[in-house]
């Protein structure tokens, strides 16, 4: 063997073990030292899961004789001992990964029960009727969780009995029944399985132990720790624990409960049990629960101890705790505590109220709230119990939170037309949606689209905006053309009917559910401002226009990271210009058309400096490829040519030439610019002479001009010195004094691997990390989604990188190119703008690297400052 122990008693163990013990088995021995009444047990460790799956799913002798070792121990301890039916010592074997996977894994009670040991409990306890309950269970649970038989196959035989018997409740069924149900579950098991139930204790403790092992990666268990970000490699523990029996009469009983509410925070304890009651009989809801504070008139002094118990672990773990509990004859028994799960506004009280107690100071608070959750309380949620009452329709992705309601329409012109006409709320549904889509997306409460990922378009642009975002919804089938769509119950929407998005749960709803705005202040207001004092991160955002720079302000953005000039051009007024621009034959007749452009940029461009206050504001030059723009029904070819006084077929085979085999990878980004420089002197002039006009109202705006996807020091310099030449001349003309500066995005590879060089040009690097994943793993994040699903499932990732910082791959030329480029330019200034910056994870990456700032979507903003935060408590912490 390799002297690592893999097996520590109860006693041997404590809570700082986690990792080792897994959350349960460490909580429990951490118990047990308090000197809190815990059941005797062993903990096997996540390190002999690993080693179970290295070693081809098999557990080591080794570590079996370790087993059964620690199971004499307790057998010591409890004179009792396993397998001996004059004094059975029965045990619960029970999962507990690092960090706890809610019904990922399966407990089975009352392991070591078989033909002889129940009579021999029967005799002991002198109640029947308790040992083939018990042994009831046992059968189901291991049945289902060590050899897969289908549970409802019990339940249906156990309902077969109780209604044979007259019995609403399993409570009503007497000895007899049981033994009858007993013995036609081990028929089941026969049937199922061709031979009879395993009756050698041994052997059902060992399968056990291997089957939590093998739970570790069934499907439920793989797509649950890829929502919440857990690493494959990390295992789960298996506890051992003496048997405490909850259904031994009317004395007896089981629950649940949390020192304080869950979903308020509320300072209170809050719980359910039952009596006569074992395991999951509570949450399984086969009967109504008790509240807990029942309990003080039914047993006052267990309730008394209880409520001494919950206080001394909340004090102890300084957090709230959720507690599991079981009464044996009178006598209370703690099974398990955690920190407890909550809501993201219960979250946020308990945090500042554990402050205001003492318990904790303003740092460890910070760690207290999952900045991910901070998301439920940006944007619109639906009314509680009308969601309660309501039936989802269909199912899609959840690509972008919030809840939305409102009539449905089929084409963005529409939507548009029906805000104008009155119609207060409107929800946009569309197979996928494009560029033009962008006003009509706009003006809806919410988007569904039927096909698409995470990272489509609809999805991107829907979260930018912070809209309620239902994508990729296969479940329901679109005819835009014939503007309805039918949802999986065969029902059929038309222009103008009602429907309700979740669009964190990806929920579809036939009708219309009211929805509730929130806010940012109390308990929320106090915690950002806790997370302002402590990060070292500057927060910005992603903004194209006045109305975006506004939320991002009212979220506490500190400038904005990144404004795309392009949305700017599919406003109506403005796409013709920029058609005639990009289909013009000759320089002057460019300049012509970007002469309309010049002062509905301008104007973009006050607005948005004027909104921020003289925060700073770092604008990209054009950068998307140009037939984005333009028309592509013959219809509008023809409408434009006519405009242009050019003929159809000339415009026509002008747009056809626009096509491109790989338009990521084709002619845009600085490209634009070198091919024509025309086009970004008009943005230069734009953006200098909005920042000298509201400059002259008292701001101190110094503009921050980005050249994007540069891959070549010289083709950067080649747009910079006509972006330089162009400013200085305007600032020089207006006779009025500027700063502003010059910088690129790192987005190409190249760019990242000369970074150097690249610096002696640029003043800042803003790390455009949506480009940067795609070009360096080579795969379009507008076609990953057809295919990461089965990557998933291979195990060849774990996350989408589009969604998750690529910390080994990308996170290395992220991390190169701030070396090369502070080795040039030490004051070189460095943030991030890709979908990352408003990614937890990749916003703590992010501070360790060293950048300035990062820049994600305005509603994203109060997760990066919580983020920010708890990357510079967890270094300190380190
Ligand atoms: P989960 O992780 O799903 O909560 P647990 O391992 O906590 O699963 O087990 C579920 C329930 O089973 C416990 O809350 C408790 O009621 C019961 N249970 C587990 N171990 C024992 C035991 N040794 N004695 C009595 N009940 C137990
Ligand atoms: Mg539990
Ligand atoms: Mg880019």
């Amino acid at each position: 063997m390799d002297g690592r122990k893999y097996v520590y008693m109860f006693t041997e163990g404590n809570a700082g073990m986690r990792n080792l013990l897994g959350g349960k088995g460490a909580n429990l021995a951490e118990m047990t030292g308090l000197g809190l009444p815990v059941p005797r047990g062993f903990t096997v460790t996540t390190e002999a899961c690993t080693k179970y799956y290295d070693d081809g799913k098999q557990i080591v002798p080794e570590i079996e004789e370790d087993i059964y070792l620690k199971l004499s121990n307790m057998e010591n301890i409890v004179q009792k001992k396993f397998g001996d039916s004059n004094n059975p010592l029965l045990v619960s074997v029970r999962s507990g990964a690092r960090v706890s996977m809610p019904g990922m894994m399966d407990t089975i009670l009352n392991l070591g029960l078989n033909d002889t040991v129940v009579e021999g409990l029967a005799k002991l306890t002198n109640n029947e009727r308790f040992a083939y309950d018990s042994y009831r269970r046992f059968i189901q649970m291991f049945s289902d969780v060590v050899m897969e038989i289908e549970k409802v196959k019990f339940e249906k035989i156990l309902d077969a009995v109780k209604e044979e018997n007259g019995a609403q409740y399993d409570t009503e069924l007497n000895a007899d029944n049981l033994k009858e149900v007993v013995k036609r579950y081990k028929e089941l098991y026969k049937k199922e399985k061709g031979e009879e139930f395993p009756q050698d204790p041994r052997i059902q403790l060992m399968e056990a132990v291997k089957a939590v092992f093998r739970s570790w990666d069934n499907p439920r268990a793989i797509v649950y720790r890829r929502l919440n970000d857990i690493p494959g490699n990390w295992g789960t523990a298996v506890n051992v624990q003496e048997m405490v029996y909850g259904n031994m009469g009317n004395d007896s009983g089981t629950g649940v409960a949390f020192t304080r509410n869950p979903s308020t925070g509320e300072r209170k304890l809050y719980g359910e049990f039952l009596m006569n009651a074992q395991g999951e009989d509570v949450v399984a809801g086969i009967r109504t629960p008790q509240s807990i504070e029942q309990l003080k008139d039914i047993m006052p002094d267990v309730y008394n101890e209880f409520v001494k118990v919950a206080g001394i672990l909340e004090n102890h773990f300084k957090d709230m705790q959720d507690m599991e509990f079981t009464i044996e004859k009178a006598k209370l028994f703690m099974l398990q505590t955690r920190n407890g799960k909550r809501t993201a506004q219960a979250a946020l009280k308990v945090a500042v109220d554990l402050v205001a107690e003492g318990m904790i100071n303003n740092e460890e608070a910070l760690l207290k709230v999952d900045p991910k959750q901070l998301d439920q309380l940006l944007h619109p949620n639906f009314e509680p119990i009308a969601l309660k009452a309501a039936k989802p329709v269909a199912k899609g992705l959840p690509a972008s939170p919030g809840a939305a309601t409102g009539k449905v329409y089929f084409y963005a012109e529409d939507t548009v037309n029906a805000v104008k006409n009155g119609v207060k709320d409107v929800i946009l549904v569309r197979l996928e949606t494009s560029p033009e889509d962008i006003e009509g997306m706009h003006v809806s409460k919410g988007i569904l689209t039927g096909r698409g990922g995470m990272t489509s378009h609809a999805a991107v642009v829907a979260r930018g905006m912070g809209t309620c975002c239902v994508a990729g919804c296969s479940e329901i089938k679109i005819n835009e053309e014939e503007k309805y769509f039918i949802d999986k119950n065969g029902r059929k929407y038309v222009e103008g009917d009602y429907i309700s998005l979740d669009g964190s749960t990806g929920n579809v709803y036939g009708e219309r559910i009211p929805t509730v705005e929130t806010t940012m202040s109390g308990d929320f207001a106090k915690l950002m401002g806790w997370a302002d004092q402590v990060r070292k991160l500057k927060v910005r955002a992603n903004a194209d226009t006045p109305t975006d720079a506004r939320t991002a302000i009212k979220f506490g953005a500190e400038g904005i990271g990144l404004c795309r000039t392009e949305h700017m051009f599919f406003e109506p007024d403005r796409i013709e210009p920029m058609r005639e621009m990009i289909v013009a034959k000759t320089v002057e007749q460019r300049r012509k058309a970007l002469d309309k452009l010049l002062p509905m940029q301008r104007s973009d461009f006050e607005g948005l400096f004027t909104e921020m206050k003289g925060y700073p504001v770092t604008i990209r030059l054009l950068d998307p490829p140009l037939h984005e723009f333009v028309p592509k029904e013959d219809e509008d070819i023809k409408a434009l040519a006519a405009d242009m006084g050019i003929e159809f077929s000339e415009l026509k085979s002008m747009i056809e030439d626009l096509h491109e085999f790989n338009p990521m990878m084709g002619h845009r980004g600085c490209r634009l610019a070198v091919t024509y420089p025309e086009m970004a002197e008009m943005q230069t002039r734009a953006i200098i002479e909005a920042a000298i006009n509201v400059n002259k109202g008292g701001m101190h705006v110094i503009p921050e001009i980005m050249i994007p996807l540069v891959g070549e020091v010289k083709e950067l310099k080649f747009v910079k010195d006509i972006v330089v030449k162009t400013a200085d001349e305007v600032i020089k003309n207006s006779g009025a004094e500027l700063k502003y500066m010059v910088g690129t995005m790192i987005e190409i590879p190249r760019a990242a691997l000369t970074a150097d060089d690249i610096a002696t040009e640029a003043e800042f690097f803003s790390f455009g990390t949506n480009d940067l994943t795609q070009m360096t793993y080579g795969f379009s994040r507008d076609d990953a989604g057809k295919f990461l699903d089965e990557y998933y499932n291979k195990k060849i990732f774990e996350s989408d990188p589009f969604a998750k910082l690529d910390q080994t791959g990308v996170g290395k030329l992220v991390k190169m190119s701030v070396e090369l480029g502070r080795k040039t330019r030490p004051d070189i200034k460095l943030g991030i703008c890709g979908e990352h910056g408003g990614e937890p994870s990749s916003v703590e990456f992010c501070h360790t690297v060293g950048l300035n700032y990062v820049s994600c979507s305005p509603f994203r903003v109060p997760i990066s400052r919580l983020a920010a935060a708890q990357a510079v408590v967890k270094e300190k912490k380190a």
